[in-house]
């Protein structure tokens, strides 16, 4: 079974895009900078003819809640629903002493008449915020990774997925502030500007605009078109059993089809004639010092078969067929990577889980496990292989034809 979803995890932000920016009542980044410096001011709320709400951050990970779903009735034979995750908005008043020139605007929603009161959104970092107090106790929410609630998000839930992109954009946006804190031409401290979605060179004789970045990245499923195969890899960094496609930089002066090309060279040794373009997804929860990076997904049919692997790049490389690639795409194990997941944010906010383990959510457990997995449905990865393994490839499913 195929798992299609309307956009890939991370994409589809709900408040960015024509929806979020060109709606009659969006509202404009200087507009929502005004009113927040109000309310931070302590002006009351009747200040500006919206709503401020903001998403605090703690070293990368954003604030959320994960209140109890309602108890299945006793006739219902299906059990009770894993809880749904939620971020956790807080008014200004929440997040004082903190000055304004360090929240960044994330977009807006609502207002557009359909009696839904428009709201500016923002993000801060209070890693180095000290006195003020933020989930805990009583308040059922805390500060929880943002991959564990990648995993833990139910990708048929499309509010749950709107917030994790929402939390992914806000994250690539305050790490890259953290990374890009001086101009790169004169050295001079680098400060924030329109409502901390770009920065700006404080050198009077410099005022160099610092944009912020995306790192692209080339991931590519090779197929064997003739043995009716495909090329998975391990790298000695996945949990065990996992499988995943080739990935890779794109190097200066080269096209997408020549990184395919290259990078499947030099870690494979096989070779690649033609290269199609499947879809692509924001990824902001790589290294932390890549804010932001873009998968870039693709087909490459192989013209050459012996792999001889880089053995620096990957731990091992492998022709998988058909058959053995729809056995490793089992829908039973990802439901229940995310039930256990979402029970587990759900136990973090509640204060009743010690420590956060990433590596762990991303195992997939079983019973009788199977001898490969791949990559959840969260991942680009996952929806290249399943394209080829239930649909063949080239054709692009149609499920992905908005993205
Ligand atoms: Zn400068």
């Amino acid at each position: 079974m195929s798992i299609h979803l309307r956009a890939h995890a991370f994409a589809a932000n709900p408040l960015r895009g024509l929806a979020g920016t060109r709606s009659s009542g969006a509202v404009s980044p200087s507009a929502a900078a005004e009113t927040l410096r109000a309310l931070l001011d302590g002006a009351d709320a009747a200040a500006g003819h919206h709503l401020s709400r903001v998403l605090p951050f703690r070293r990368g990970r954003p604030l959320a809640r994960s209140p109890d779903p309602p108890a299945p009735s006793s006739s219902s034979p299906s059990p009770a629903p894993p809880p749904a995750w939620r971020l956790a908005w807080l008014p200004p008043s929440r997040v004082p002493g903190v000055p304004s020139d360090v929240f960044v605007f994330l977009g807006s929603h609502g207002g557009e008449g359909g009696g839904e009161e428009a709201a500016a959104y923002w993000a801060v970092d209070v890693s180095e915020v000290e006195g003020a107090r933020f989930g805990g106790a009583g308040e059922e929410s805390a500060f929880v990774d943002l991959r564990t609630l990648m995993v833990a998000a139910d990708w048929r839930d499309k509010d749950t997925m709107g917030e994790l992109a929402i939390a992914g954009h806000a994250r690539a946006l305050l790490e890259w502030h953290n990374t890009a804190k001086f101009c790169g031409a004169c050295g001079a401290k680098a400060v924030p500007t329109e409502a901390g979605t770009r920065k700006q060179c404080s050198n009077e004789s410099c005022k160099k605009r610092i944009y912020p970045r995306v790192d692209p990245v080339v991931i590519m499923l090779v197929i064997d078109k003739e043995n009716d195969r495909a090329l998975l890899s391990r790298q000695s960094r996945f949990v065990p059993r996992m499988w995943s496609c080739l990935a890779g930089f794109i190097e200066p002066g080269e096209s997408l089809e020549e990184a395919v090309r290259r990078e499947t060279w030099e870690e494979t040794g096989i070779e690649v004639g033609q290269v199609i373009y499947h879809s692509s997804q924001p990824w902001p929860v790589g290294p932390n010092t890549m804010p932001c990076q873009l998968m870039v997904g693709f087909f490459a049919y192989a013209k050459s078969l012996d792999i001889h692997v880089d053995k620096k790049e990957l731990e091992d490389a492998q022709w998988h067929s058909r058959e053995d690639v729809k056995k490793a795409l089992t829908f039973a194990e990802y439901e229940k990577a995310q039930r256990s997941s979402a029970l587990k944010v759900n136990q973090i906010c509640k204060g009743t889980e010690r420590g956060q383990s990433t590596s762990s959510d991303l195992r997939v457990e079983s019973e009788e496990p199977a001898p490969m997995f791949v990559p959840g449905p969260y991942a680009i990865a996952h929806h290249l292989i399943s394209s080829w393994a239930f649909e063949g490839a080239p054709k692009v499913p149609s499920s992905f034809s908005n993205l």
